[in-house]
């Protein structure tokens, strides 16, 4: 397996002004020192709550705005340190899809006139094949060629976000990041862009980061499954270890909010109570203990490292100081607030 991304010690904090000099007085500390690999050819998702530092990451990797400590290794380069000019360049590497394609592109264009400008910046394509190219990527993203000349209000949601593939796919990137690039759609046309993107992985050997905080959908797309809360991760693992296994009671939290597909399935309920505190003054050691009902006093005070524990398979690791006592029965969820 080839990696073909790595991510180090990632951390994107936020400045917040404040007082008449408007001096930087606190920070949003939205992403907050996370290491990850993804592996030529895999899906992997991030998932979490909103404001768990998701979209962050994603920005802060094709550093769409510049992280503010950490790596992004990607293909052996490390695009943290590349001029703009030369991170403008590796964009033809790194593309990204959002909820709302709409949001990002211009409504005064049509979608041939979309298509070649992305093109046109990376020159992707020789100025006269830029024609033939748009028609036959339409046909890849299951549009046909009498759409060329259209404009982005005459389609569908479904058919837009189709568009927005088609423009990441004309400048043959190797990732492709996911923003909710479901979330916004119909179940029905859902499952369609979700096939669609599975048959683009294979015939084009695409990688994803698939950013989402819809369970169904990640646990249709996934290979592995990043979960963050506040900025970290608690949990990784592959698809079927956070599925069917999972261990840091964060995930378990989660996955109890979402209907189980086998009813004869065991799953443990644990109840998500409260909103995500502030990236501002995260609690203090393990970030969760605020909402978690097995916390200790230990858990106020040590914050937990990401670790493969001795119930758990070498791919997974979870954050989190009781995962043996839990698995065990040994700590019971309570209902639990500070
Ligand atoms: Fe809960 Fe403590 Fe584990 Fe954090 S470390 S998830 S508070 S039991
Ligand atoms: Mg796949």
């Amino acid at each position: 397996k080839k990696e073909l991304l790595k991510v180090e010690g990632l951390k994107q904090h936020f400045p917040i002004k404040g007082g008449m000099l408007g001096r930087t007085v606190n920070h949003v500390k939205a992403v907050d020192g996370i290491t990850f690999e993804v592996y030529e050819g895999e899906t992997v998702s991030i998932v979490g709550e909103s404001g768990c530092g998701k979209s962050t990451t994603g920005r802060a990797i094709l550093r769409l705005e510049d992280p503010t400590e950490g790596t992004v290794q990607f293909d052996g380069v490390d695009i943290t340190a590349l001029s703009n000019r030369q991170m403008r360049q590796k964009r033809k590497d790194l593309q990204i899809i959002f909820q709302d394609p709409y949001a990002s592109i211009n409504p005064r264009q049509t979608v041939s006139g979309i298509l070649t400008e992305a093109m046109a910046i990376q020159n992707s394509v020789p100025a006269n094949k830029r024609r033939e190219r748009v028609l036959e990527l339409l046909k890849i993203v299951g549009l046909n060629e009498q759409q060329a000349d259209r404009y982005p209000h005459e389609f569908s949601g479904g058919q837009r976000q189709r568009i927005g593939i088609a423009r990441a796919l004309a400048v043959d990137p190797k990732l492709i990041i996911c923003d909710e690039a479901v979330s916004a759609l119909d179940v029905s046309i859902q499952a369609q862009v979700l096939n669609l993107l599975e048959e683009l992985q294979e015939k084009f050997k695409l990688t994803y980061l698939f950013i989402s905080h819809d369970l169904g959908v990640v646990r249709h797309i996934s290979d592995r499954v990043i979960v963050m809360y506040l900025g970290k991760i608690v949990e990784i693992g592959e698809r079927n270890e956070i599925f069917d296994h999972p261990k840091h009671p964060y995930t378990k939290a989660l996955l109890s909010a979402i209907p189980v597909p086998d009813p004869t399935h065991e799953k443990q309920h644990i109840p998500l109570k409260g909103d995500v505190p502030s990236p501002i003054d995260p609690p203090t050691g393990c970030r969760f203990h605020t909402r978690c009902p097995f916390a200790q006093d230990k858990c106020k005070e040590i914050e937990p490292v990401l670790h493969t524990h001795e119930s758990m398979e070498v791919t997974h690791q979870a954050a989190c100081h009781f995962v043996e006592e839990i698995e065990a029965g040994e700590l019971k969820a309570r209902d639990y607030s500070i």
